[in-house]
């Protein structure tokens, strides 16, 4: 019935059928946020994605270990070498400690997560607690021969790395672009070339984060951290690794080639990269006044909010559009979303509601392969949430009368809205009403049972039926067109 899932592979560019290294178990990592600023909207959409992936392959019966890591250090300003370094930087305007402003961080993006219903992943490693691991990879690079030092600085050769191995591989970049590409920055004459990045960063006199290394007092360059955590918990080569497409280049050119230099394989058998959110057609930046955080959403406090959205409107939103495609953020957009949802809601409302029936008139198993296919096909949300939406047509058609199913698929069918809307897209709101729903449907099937019974004349059984389903506060009501029951 699941069939395949096909993943789209940014390294080998189409879609792959997934199969996992080892057969039971998947590794899959995802770059986390830097924990400096309070959640936005950029935060919002790879959490989400990669989210349904987890939750669809554990419903698929792997075991996963999902990483997601938090980025509490060595981490610049605009995501250079050089520059104060972001959570440093909050600390020192808001007078605290670096840390303080981490677990401040780190706080409201869970708050914010566990709002949006996104499940926590495995394990959550913090850069600033693996500097032995990445001291000790930097260490590998040097003596491979991929690095070198400058002044207590250490950087990655990208020259000598080229020679032996691709870099550039995932993002399609060539060296001779790249060196248009890279901004000239202060410090720059440390490097040899412009693109080579920093691996160990020489800690200043004003830098506050710093550790002990064999080059020093100072602090990790920004990459060498997820390379050094994923190698500790998923292993040298693992299934999976995700992030936002912002990070392609260079942070994840970057990871793949640490880990090369170091160990000798890339890290990862496929990358997936989730595509960028616009505001109203813009990017969103501080400096464009279209900064919108989760918090703002949620309470309408933004100028360019005209109401407040909730954390499952926006987490509809997100998955009604393909993890691949761009998503504008606009309050029309959000509306329709909000809107939509009602309706996926009502109608699942409705189907507690509606009765079982002698006959069926559509097919629920065929419905149910139309869902498991959109997911397969590299996880199309967009198209998922079509046939959910036909489903809703057919149960407002099934309380007019115009169309039914029996007892046994009114069962299923519930079950499969059940899966989609609340397991796999992780909807949550109206949770409990599905859940009363099942019921519903249950005690049903326990009444087409007793009435069975009673036909054959086994009355000991329909007795028995009917007061066990009275200690439970469900009083039945025996009539002519067989039974009803009422709760307690
Ligand atoms: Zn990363």
């Amino acid at each position: 019935m699941q069939g395949n899932l096909k993943i789209y592979n940014t390294l080998s560019r189409k879609k792959e059928v997934f199969k996992p290294i080892n057969p039971q178990h998947v590794g899959m990592y995802v770059c986390g946020p830097t924990v400096y600023g309070d959640a936005h909207l950029g935060h919002a959409r790879p959490a989400v994605t990669f989210d349904l992936l987890f939750r669809y392959l554990t419903h698929l019966k792997y075991k996963v270990r999902y990483v997601r890591n938090i980025t509490d250090v060595g981490h610049l300003e605009n995501d250079a070498d050089e520059g104060e370094d972001k959570v440093q930087k909050k600390a020192r305007l808001e007078q605290l400690e670096p840390m303080e402003i981490v677990q401040r961080y780190t706080n409201s993006y869970h708050e914010n997560m566990r709002q949006l219903n996104v499940l926590s992943p495995s394990i959550e490693p913090r850069a600033s607690g693996h500097i032995i691991e990445q001291i000790a990879q930097v260490k590998l690079i040097l003596r491979n021969g991929f690095a070198y030092e400058v002044n207590g600085s250490v950087y990655f050769d990208v020259e000598a790395y080229s020679k032996k191995h691709h870099y550039g591989i995932l993002s399609g970049r060539v060296i001779e672009d790249m060196v248009a590409s890279t901004r000239v920055l202060e410090g720059q004459d440390e490097k040899r070339k412009s693109y080579d990045f920093a691996l160990w960063k020489k800690a200043g006199k004003e830098h506050i984060m710093r550790w002990p290394s064999p080059w020093g007092e100072g602090f990790p360059g920004w990459h060498i951290e997820c390379s050094a955590m994923s190698l500790k918990y998923l292993g040298g080569h693992f299934d999976i690794h995700g992030g936002g497409m912002d990070l392609l280049f260079p942070h994840h050119e970057c990871e793949i080639a640490q880990s090369v230099a170091s160990n000798g394989t890339p890290p990862a058998a496929r990358w997936m990269h989730n595509n960028m959110i616009t505001i109203n057609g813009q990017k969103m930046g501080k400096s464009l006044g279209n900064f919108i955080t989760l918090d703002d959403l949620f309470n309408g406090s933004h100028k360019l909010l005209v109401q407040a959205y909730s954390p499952m409107t926006i987490r509809f939103f997100i998955l009604q559009a393909h993890y691949r495609s761009t998503l504008d953020f606009s309050n029309e957009a959000l509306q329709a979303s909000e809107k939509g949802l009602e309706r996926l809601f009502g109608a699942i409302k409705i189907l507690s509601h509606v009765k079982s029936a002698g006959q069926s008139t559509f097919s629920v198993a065929e419905i149910e392969k139309k869902c498991y296919h959109a997911l397969n096909d590299d996880l199309n949300s967009p198209v998922l949430i079509s046939h959910l939406f036909e489903c809703v047509r057919l149960i407002n058609l099934m309380k007019e009368g115009k169309e039914s199913l029996t007892a046994t698929e009114l069962s299923d069918f519930i079950k499969l809205l059940y899966l989609f809307v609340f397991e796999l897209l992780g909807l949550n709101e109206q949770k409990a009403e599905v859940e009363e729903s099942v019921q519903n449907s249950l005690i049903d099937l326990i009444l087409n049972l007793r009435l069975s019974a009673r036909k054959n004349n086994d009355f000991q059984l329909s007795d028995h039926i009917r007061d066990e389903l009275a200690k439970l506060g469900f009083e039945i009501k025996d009539t002519k067109q067989g039974s009803e029951w009422t709760k307690k």
